[in-house]
């Protein structure tokens, strides 16, 4: 559609239903379809999703490319090869392909040791489902493929869930190990394909950060961040998690790396209540971590999110002790770097605190950013000080 072509000229992977003027015969589900700028030139190839408001996801901007199974081999081969540095004697698990900015919209594939989780979530993925495991399997040679397509966002695709055994048999435990530390991961029931892996990084900052600290951590999951602050000689913990599940898991990690003593603490309640709690028992810390779920998938819902994000940041930064340490972080899609500073701000502000950023989080380097795809800059965070 005229004017409608800017973002695919600029290389964005995405058109969406509204900028498409016409469309000639009738594309089915992840069929690969030629988009042509307003003015006719050829600009992508891409596959169609009919149901979807990305209407189509784009393969290649090299027009002259055939969209098939050695094309997906290509892709995948170079996806993994890039990460080929990050696997070593002490990390067994990474990303391998992060979706468009891995010029594969729609599929993520996430490495445990031997085993390879996948989800695929657009149309395109799904239709080329059965190339994309010949080559995951290929490159990788992992013994046991899973699959997790069983993502929300699967419906927006018309695409009804699906998870299990792709090939192989999944062992009893599959453990992330990273920086020496074992992390069990839940593979068939756990969120996202198990385990955080873009907080890799952000796990190592906060062990480095947490030695003779009292560390409180929010939205502890299976305990990555606690057993990270225990690791590096924290005092004592005590982490808050609403899934039952994920804390029986995250006690586990807590044990099997050794690290179970008086000092760490469980409680599984909601967050936002549980900080009111330890406000009005007096309660301090050292260090806390704050790694919410996503309160803003889209921009649409940034404003529920920024009173969301506020609220645990104000009580948070009111129990640190003078001199504490806020590691806090947004996963939100429909939260910029920008408005979370904000935020935060807002907060201390509010909290009637005195406090300065030290460093800036982000993902690791498996969870690239391609740059002409923003949006896959969905990790940021802050270190933030209170003065003391
Ligand atoms: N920090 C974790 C990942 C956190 S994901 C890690 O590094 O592995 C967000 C977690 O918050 C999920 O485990 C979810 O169950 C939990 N959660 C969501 N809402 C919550 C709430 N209101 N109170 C407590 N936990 C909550």
């Amino acid at each position: 559609m005229p004017g409608r072509d800017k973002s695919l000229r600029q290389r964005h992977p995405w058109v969406f239903a509204g900028s498409i003027a016409k469309v000639e015969g009738t594309p089915g589900a992840g069929d690969t379809v030629a988009l042509h700028a307003a003015d006719g030139a050829f600009l992508a190839l891409a596959a169609w999703s009919p149901k979807s408001s990305i209407r189509a996801r784009v393969w290649s901007f090299d027009t002259r490319v055939k969209i098939d199974s050695d094309f997906f081999s290509r892709r995948v081969l170079a996806a993994v090869r890039a990460r080929d540095g990050l696997l070593d004697a002490a990390h067994n698990s990474c990303r391998l392909i992060h979706a468009e900015s891995d010029g594969l919209p729609g599929v993520i594939a996430d490495r445990y040791g031997t085993v390879l989780v996948v989800q695929l979530l657009a149309a395109g993925a799904e239709a080329w489902r059965d190339a994309l495991f010949t080559a995951l399997s290929a490159t990788t040679g992992c013994e046991a493929i899973y699959e997790r397509s069983d993502a929300d966002v699967r419906a927006l695709e018309d695409l009804p869930p699906r998870a299990g055994a792709v090939s192989g048999i999944l062992p009893q435990r599959v453990a992330a190990i990273e920086d020496g530390l074992t992390y069990f991961v839940d593979v068939a029931h756990g969120q996202k394909t198990g385990f955080y892996l873009d907080q890799r990084n952000n796990r190592r900052y906060v062990r480095a950060l947490a030695r003779d600290c009292d560390v409180l951590n929010c939205f502890a999951y299976t305990g990555g961040f606690t057993v990270a602050a225990l690791a590096g000689g924290a005092r004592t913990t005590l982490s808050i998690e609403s899934s039952a599940s994920a804390l029986e898991l995250a006690r586990e990690n807590v044990a099997q790396n050794g690290l179970d003593g008086d000092g760490v603490q469980w409680r599984e309640a909601d967050v936002f209540a549980e900080l009111r709690k330890l406000r009005d028992a007096a309660a301090q810390f050292d260090l806390i971590v704050l790694d919410p779920p996503k309160f803003a998938p889209t921009a649409q819902h940034a404003e529920k999110a920024t009173r969301a994000y506020k609220d645990i940041n104000l009580l948070a930064l009111k129990l640190l002790r003078p001199g504490g340490l806020l590691a806090t972080f947004s996963c939100s899609g429909g939260v910029s770097a920008e408005l979370f500073q904000k935020i935060v701000a807002g907060a201390a502000l509010d909290a009637r605190t005195d406090a300065a950023i030290l460093s800036r989080f982000g993902p690791s380097s498996d969870h690239p950013v391609a740059l002409n795809f923003p949006e896959a800059d969905y990790l940021k965070g802050l270190l933030v000080r209170k003065n003391a």
